[in-house]
Parts: structure tokens; sequence; C-alpha cells
């Protein structure tokens, strides 16, 4: 197959494990930087351009789209898919999940397991607000936050009050959340792959810390899932219509609980700490999926 990896950096370890799985298992790769690409959105043959050449002839290709880049990324996935081209994630469901809150209302429709999570744009309503997910300690985050910026635990309701008002104050969206305390500081990651759970690991945040993100400081230890959390893994990927996805769980005691649903997963903490060929199983998954003009978007909303 002609596989194109769309990344921003070539040196990134997920973009090149990626590209060494591809070449190992008998492919031809390229690494396209998304940013760089143009296209002509109007005709009917639908095209893409880096510079001067016209980008054809691809089988199949692997979005690590960044969130800083989530709308012009898209489009460009999404023109790969007006050409016919199988994208590992689609673009509407890589959209769909960095929408923190659009992806928590539809894991919630299906009944998959979340912390209790309350979102609210008048300031009169955040006294409501905080008692509604059990008042203190309790996590309030932004909307538009990634690895664990913009996370606050608010220890007291008065702190979760003034901590609501500032960002509120900036114009930022948050979420209030029920703090999982007895996840004492770790969380799940289950590495989806088209329907199965082919590696996870759990993270534990460094001392004093309650975010286990590995830009954090946090550790990443294998570990064994139980059969509830990988149907919860699985389960969440589908719903939201990715192949291909990082889903973060915490331990709750009422059971697995969703945080987050990564469409664009990293590999390093995972391949390193279970020794397993991740980038190997999302290439054999395009190996087995990859078909022109097969690429209708799964799922709703
Ligand atoms: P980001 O997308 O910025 O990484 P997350 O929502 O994943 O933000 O939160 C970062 C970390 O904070 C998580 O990995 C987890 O360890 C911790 N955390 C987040 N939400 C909760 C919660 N409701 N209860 C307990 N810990 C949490």
């Amino acid at each position: 197959m002609k596989i194109a990896i769309l990344s921003r950096n070539r040196k990134l370890y997920s973009t090149n494990s990626l590209v060494e799985a591809c070449k190992r298992r008998g492919h031809e790769v390229r690494v396209i930087d998304y940013l760089r690409c143009h296209m002509d959105i109007t005709s009917h043959r639908p095209t893409i351009y880096l510079g001067d050449e016209e980008l054809k002839g691809f089988d199949a290709i692997i979005p690590r789209v960044g969130a800083t880049h989530t709308f012009f990324g898209c489009a460009v996935v999404r023109q790969f898919e007006m050409m016919g081209v199988y994208p590992a994630n689609e673009s509407v469901a890589i959209s769909r999940s960095r929408d923190k809150l659009r992806s928590l209302q539809l894991l919630a429709r299906k009944g998959v397991g979340l912390p209790v999570t309350g979102f609210a744009h008048d300031p009169r309503a955040t006294k409501h607000l905080v008692s509604l997910v059990g008042g203190a300690p309790l996590v309030i985050k932004l909307l538009e936050g990634t690895q664990g910026v913009g996370v606050v635990l608010a220890e007291t309701s008065k702190a979760a009050e003034s901590v609501i008002e500032a960002f509120r104050g900036l114009n930022a969206n948050i979420l209030a959340q029920e703090f999982i305390k007895e996840a004492g500081g770790a969380d799940i990651r289950c590495f989806v792959v088209g329907e199965r759970v082919v590696a996870s690991i759990k993270r534990q945040a460094k001392e004093g810390e309650f975010r286990s993100n590995l830009h954090r400081g946090g550790s990443a230890t294998v570990v064994k899932i139980t059969p509830e959390e990988r149907m919860t893994a699985v389960r969440a990927a589908k719903i939201l219509g990715l192949n291909v996805a990082g889903v973060d769980l915490l331990r709750s005691n009422h059971g697995p609980v969703v945080m987050e649903v990564n469409s664009s997963p990293g590999l390093e903490g995972i391949e390193t700490a279970t020794n397993k060929d991740v980038a190997g199983l999302i290439v054999s998954f395009l190996e087995k999926n990859a078909k022109p003009g097969k690429t209708r978007t799964k799922g709703a909303g």
C-alpha cells in the first residue's frame, strides 16, 4: 500500500514509529505536513497539493492531527476522504473527539460510565454547579486544555467558585467534575485499534500531583485491565467512531469511568512500557480495512 502519515514532525516518536512499521510491513510511506497542504475543494475531482505537487495514489492515511490544528487538519483529512482514501480515523470522529463536552454527552447518551460532570455559562449557576458534582473537592477543566494544562483540583467550594469565576472572566469554557479520589492519582490508558484494546498502561502521577499525564512527570507501567474496563474502552472508541483511540479511564468505586478519548494517542509511553508494536497493529488494521471509497462517516452527532 501507499500510506501517508499526516504529521507536522517526522522526528516525533509516534510518527517515526508508524513510518518504521509501514516500512517493516512492506508499504510505501510518506510523512506529510498537513499544514503545508492546500486543496481545491470545489472541483468535481477533489485534489490536494503540497507546494506544486499534486498528492495522489494513496491507499490510506494515518492522521496525527495536533490539538492546536484540529480545524485545518480535519479539513485535509476530509479532503483525502473525498478522494476515496481510507483514513485510520475519519475527520468527523477526530473533530467529535476534540470537543470534550460533546464527547462526554455522546458517551453519556449510551450509558458509558463517566465522572459526574457539569457545564454552565451563567456565573449565577456556579454554586449549583459545584453542588451538582458533589461539592468539594472537585475538578475544574478548561475545555480547550490538553496534557493536564487547565485541569485544577479545588479543595474547597470557595476555591472552586473562585477558579470558575476566574476562568469565566477570561471567557474560557470550563467543566466541573466529580473528583475521583480513589483513583489515587492514577489513570488507565487503553489503546484501542479496531474494536480491540491492544495495549494498556497505568499512569501514576508523581508525588503530590493528582494529574497522571506523562508530560507532567507521571510514570507508566503495564497494567492488566478487567473485562469491564476493556469493554468500556472499546465502546467509548466505537461511540465516537474512532478506529484508533487512546481511552483514558479512572478506577472509581462505581466501576471504570471514562475521562477522555484521544484520537491521536501517543505511542512512546505505551510502546516503551508494554514492548508491543502498537504502530504495527495500526498498520495491520489498515491492511485489513483500507478499500478505496470506504470512508463513510461512522456514528452520529
Ligand atoms: P488533559 O486532556 O489535559 O490531559 P484530563 O482530563 O485527561 O486532561 O486530566 C489530566 C489528569 O488529571 C488525568 O490524567 C487524571 O490523572 C487527572 N484527572 C482528571 N480528571 C479527574 C477526575 N475527575 N478525578 C480524578 N482525577 C482526574
